[in-house]
Parts: structure tokens; C-alpha cells; sequence
């Protein structure tokens, strides 16, 4: 059989109703080796299983992804605000079995963790020696009075890239102008802690360029945010009659939700608006709680060298499933933690110990276009979670000219076509 052929069945072999033969029946040689199975394939659960495969080619790999088209999140407030087509954001998994890994496009639904077996929704069993969860979040539905799976159609939250954010920027296309958008950020710890600001940011230029009567109210559960000064310097500058910001002590905390009415009802009142756009609170994906491995917060403790879960033996959480200490629910913290993992599990495997190391983020944000602003950071496995390095990252200037602004925000485009390249390409 061709290695083409043998791609394709990799690929298709799984999802097909005759599936369970393909993969039970493994090659003698898979038997034999390790077993690995990755549930999610965003930017930590990919980037494991390219990594791992590379370290060791030995380990048979299984991939399980719910979608056999990944839609990114980095850069999906620039799709919201019209700067950008969805497309751009997504990514197929064609490469990755290429390089011998196995898909199963199925979503993961149950985990035996005394038989080390993963069941999809499918029905096929999958054997691990090692399971690795990379879930990213799922919405905490409810949390929120008013706020379910039904508000999001009318209300989107847009804070799981694809149908939510063309739909929040349908409703801005739509919109007339003079109205009014809402934004509800929530309390930490949620998704890409920049990310709200940077969506209130590229909501604001669409509405400076294109609807100059209209405006964007940010209400807001926290008094702090990420590289808020940078953020509230450009706002002054860039869209004083376009931004606002309702920080949590002027009566930012969103108490309930009126989808109806299109309202955000807080402790000090309520706020109309002509599109609402909630970001709700979230916790790890549901595929986590199943597996026992989601402590009372809705996040996963996680061992900082290894990623094994500390409630669970043999299974390991990465990404926004993690409770990571100073490490942000990031993309780019996501593919750092992949490539760490995959590194501690060669070890484990081969029955050796995992070595500490430090570990990088860099957030970037778009506050225009043409104007990038980031914070970098560095982090090392301390008390049992992470902690900085001191001296280390930082954010941008808070004075630069506005070409550093520029180049920052070509570094952002460049990041993004690194790392999905890196992950996907
Ligand atoms: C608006 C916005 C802007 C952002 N901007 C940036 C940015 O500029 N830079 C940055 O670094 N980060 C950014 N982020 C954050 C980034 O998107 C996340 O931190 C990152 O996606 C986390 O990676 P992950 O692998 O943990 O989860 P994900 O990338 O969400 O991947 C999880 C995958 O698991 C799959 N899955 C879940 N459950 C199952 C199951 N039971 N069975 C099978 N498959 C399953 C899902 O389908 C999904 O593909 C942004 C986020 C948002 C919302």
C-alpha cells in the first residue's frame, strides 16, 4: 500500500461506519508500541502529536477531534470587525497524518480510567497507555442568568471561533448607525485574557470607519485586564467617542441576560443594546469532567513538568483545560505546552524521568489594523504549577511612535502564520 493510501485510510478509515476494524485491528507493530491517544486537535492537542511523533516514532498515535476543519480563534476579532474572511482561520489535519498519526474525527465521549480506554461517539473503544486532553473550554451555560445554549443563537459569545463569530459580525453589518454594542467581559480566568479588548478595539475602528454614529460599551466584571494601560492609552487616542469601558467598580458586572429585550442587566441597571455580544464564563471542555479530571473550579491540575493530571493517573490536560498558574489560556502557551508534553511523554514512555523546563507566551493584540500592542512572558514549574520567571517578558512600551505600534501589529501577522504553519501546515 502506498503511503498515500495508507494517509487515507488513517484519515477516513475512522469515521467510516466499518471503522472499529481499522483501528482495533491495528498493525502488529502498533500493538507493540505504546498507545497515546490525544483528545482535541487545537493548538496544544496538535501540536502533542506532531511533536510526539517526531520524538519518537515508535508510538502509535491517535488523534480524536470532533472537527475535521479547525477554526482558529487568534485573529477571529479581526473576521468579527470585517478585516478578515473566516477562511483565513481555518486548517485541516491532512499533514498531521501524513507524518503517521491517526484521526479519528469523532467527538470523545466517555473515559474508563481503570481500563485505560477512551469510547467515541461512535461507539469504538480506543486503548491507551497515555491519554493527553486538550479540550480548549466549553461555555459555562447558565452561569449567567438568562445566558444558554439558545441566547447564544441571538446573543453570540463568539468565543468559540466559526458560526458565533460570523454571526456577531452579520449583526454588526446589519446594524444601523447610531446604535449601540455591548460587550460583557467576564471574571478571570477565562480564554485569552486580551481578548475582549482587543474585540471592543477592532469593534470600534469598524464603527469609526464605518458607522460613526454608533458605539461600543465594554461592561466588565474585573477592575484589571491585560496590558490594560497599552489598551486604555490607545482607546484615548484612537476612539474616544467610540469605546467605552464599564470597569466592574463603575457597575461593569453583568448579572443576568434579557435576550428578549436585548439587555444586560447589572447591579447598578441595565444597558440596552442594538447587538450584545456576551462573553460568558467557561471552564475546561466537557470531555475533562468526564474523565474525572476537572477539580470544583471546572480546571484541570496539572503536574507543571509532566501535565499529568494530579487527580488522575496516565491522563495528562494541556491548553486552556489547564490550570497552568501564571501561564494565560493562549494559543501560543497551548503550542509551547504541546511541545513540552510531547517531550515528558517520550521519557515516561521509554520509562525514564521528564526534565523541568521553562516555558514562553506572547500575547499580541490589535488595537487598529495597523496597531499592535503585546505581553510576553516566562515560566517555570514551581510549588506544583507555574510561576515567572522573574525579569523576564513584559509588556510593550506604554510611549512608542506609532511605526512600533505597526511593526507590533505585522509581528502579529507574522505570529499567526508561524504558528499555524507550525501546528497545521
Ligand atoms: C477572540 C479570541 C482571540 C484570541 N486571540 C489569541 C491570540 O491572539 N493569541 C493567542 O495566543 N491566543 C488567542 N486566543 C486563545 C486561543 O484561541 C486558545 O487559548 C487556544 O485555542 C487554546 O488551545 P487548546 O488546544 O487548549 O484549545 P482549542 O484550540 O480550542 O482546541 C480544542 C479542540 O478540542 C476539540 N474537542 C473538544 N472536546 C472534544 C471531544 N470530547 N472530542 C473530540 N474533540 C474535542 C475541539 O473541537 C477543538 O478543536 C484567542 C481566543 C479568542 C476567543
Amino acid at each position: 500500500m502506498g503511503s498515500m493510501d495508507m494517509n487515507r485510510r488513517k484519515l477516513l478509515g475512522i469515521a467510516a461506519a466499518g471503522a472499529a476494524a481499522s483501528l482495533i485491528h491495528a498493525p502488529a507493530v502498533a500493538q507493540a508500541s505504546p498507545r497515546v491517544v490525544i483528545v482535541g486537535g487545537g493548538f496544544a492537542g496538535a501540536t502533542l502529536a506532531r511533536t510526539l511523533k517526531k520524538a519518537d516514532p515508535r508510538v502509535s498515535i491517535t488523534l480524536v477531534e470532533s472537527s475535521r476543519t479547525f477554526t482558529a480563534c487568534p485573529f477571529s476579532n479581526a473576521v468579527i470587525a470585517g478585516l478578515r474572511d473566516l477562511e483565513a482561520q481555518q486548517f485541516g489535519y491532512d499533514k498531521i497524518v501524513g507524518e503517521g498519526v491517526t484521526l479519528a474525527f469523532e467527538t470523545a465521549t466517555a473515559v474508563d480510567v481503570g481500563a485505560r480506554t477512551v469510547t467515541l461517539a461512535g461507539g469504538v473503544t480506543l486503548a491507551y497507555d497515555r491519554l493527553v486532553l486538550a479540550p480548549g473550554i466549553d461555555i459555562r451555560w447558565n452561569a449567567l442568568p438568562g445566558y444558554d445554549q439558545a441566547a447564544a443563537r441571538q446573543i453570540p459569545h463568539a468565543w468559540k471561533a466559526g458560526e458565533q463569530t460570523m454571526l456577531l459580525r452579520r449583526q454588526l453589518e446589519a446594524m444601523e448607525d447610531g446604535g449601540v454594542v455591548i460587550i460583557s467581559a467576564p471574571a478571570n480566568p477565562f480564554r485569552c485574557p486580551p481578548g475582549p479588548y482587543e474585540r471592543a478595539s477592532l469593534i470600534a475602528y469598524y464603527l469609526k470607519t464605518r458607522k460613526p454614529r454608533s458605539k461600543v460599551i465594554v461592561l466588565d466584571a474585573k477592575d484589571q485586564f491585560s496590558k490594560q494601560k497599552l489598551f486604555v492609552n490607545a482607546w484615548k487616542e484612537l476612539y474616544p467617542d467610540h469605546l467605552e469601558w464599564v470597569s466592574l467598580s463603575q457597575g461593569g458586572n453583568v448579572t443576568s441576560v434579557d435576550v428578549a429585550a436585548k439587555t444586560l442587566h447589572t447591579d447598578f441597571g441595565a444597558h440596552k443594546g442594538d447587538v450584545v455580544n456576551v462573553i460568558p464564563p467557561q471552564r475546561a471542555g466537557h470531555v475533562a469532567e468526564v474523565a474525572g479530571v476537572a477539580d470544583r473550579s471546572g480546571w484541570c491540575p496539572i503536574d507543571p513538568v509532566t501535565f499529568e493530571s494530579k487527580l488522575q493517573p496516565n491522563i495528562h490536560v494541556l491548553g486552556d483545560a489547564a490550570i497552568a498558574g501564571g501561564m494565560p489560556k493562549s494559543a501560543f502557551a497551548a503550542n509551547a505546552q504541546g511541545k513540552v508534553c510531547a517531550f515528558a511523554l517520550a521519557k515516561l514512555l521509554e520509562g525514564a524521568a521528564a526534565g523541568e523546563t521553562k516555558l514562553i507566551n506572547t500575547c499580541y493584540s490589535l488595537v487598529a489594523p495597523d496597531y499592535g500592542i503585546s505581553v510576553a512572558g516566562v515560566y517555570r514549574p514551581a510549588n506544583g504549577t507555574f510561576a515567572d520567571v522573574e525579569g523576564s517578558g513584559g509588556v510593550s512600551p506604554l510611549k512608542a511612535p506609532r511605526e512600533i505600534r505597526t511593526l507590533e501589529a505585522d509581528l502579529a501577522n507574522d505570529w499567526f502564520g508561524t504558528i499555524t504553519t507550525e501546528v497545521f501546515g
